[in-house]
């Protein structure tokens, strides 16, 4: 069935246009937690020996390093054990034997979500939602290298005292807290001056 050249105009123009996605101030609240947690924990600068066992275990050489997890062209490290789970550090730091070469795609679909789950699972952006052979074999891989070295692993209340701990920890939380009254704040003014311009 042809359309009328109005409708197929019409369609046109639809998809010519793209509306900004709205901002939210409650979507940063992993982004905030994020940075908090990445400010907080030591990164452990490689050294020369290091990178070249990493590399090994990953079947890569210095001038060609892939995306551990789908075979892109790698534009980052990525942290393959989370540094944040269900909004908590999870005590994993920057060190090469938690980190591996990661295409940007992946790094921003696999998030803070266990790597093996997230590899085999069908969300949109991971290896296997968008079709990439040889998943298996990565995941492979990926366990020689999550077996290379014990991740350190730092206990906060241990180190910092409970309560001081806890304490620092919620000015974080304070903050989280603050986004969601500014978010009802802005929602409560869009609807005024969404009011005022049906006059
Ligand atoms: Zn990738």
């Amino acid at each position: 069935m042809s359309l009328a050249p109005d409708d197929h105009r019409r369609k046109l123009l639809m998809a010519a246009f793209q509306m900004p996605s709205v901002q939210t101030m409650v979507s940063r609240k992993s982004s905030i937690t994020n940075a908090f947690v990445s400010a907080i924990i030591p990164v452990i600068v490689p050294t020369h020996d290091e990178i070249e066992e990493a590399l090994r275990i990953l079947g890569m050489e210095p001038h060609d390093v892939q995306c551990a997890y789908c075979g892109d062209k790698a534009s980052e490290w990525d942290h393959l054990r989370p540094l944040v789970l269900d909004r908590r550090p999870t005590g994993y730091v920057s060190e090469i034997a938690n980190l591996v070469p990661s295409c940007g795609k992946c790094n921003q679909s696999k998030g803070n979500k266990p790597w093996r789950e997230w590899m085999v699972s069908s969300a949109r952006l991971s290896p296997t939602g968008r079709g990439i052979a040889g998943v298996a074999d990565r995941i492979g891989k990926l366990e020689k290298y999550a077996q290379w070295r014990s991740p350190t692993r730092i206990d906060f209340e241990s180190v910092l005292g409970r309560d001081g701990w806890e304490h620092d920890w919620s000015l974080c939380e304070a903050v989280i807290e603050q986004l969601r009254r500014c978010q009802d704040v802005a929602d409560t003014l869009r609807a005024q001056i969404g009011n005022s311009l049906k006059c």
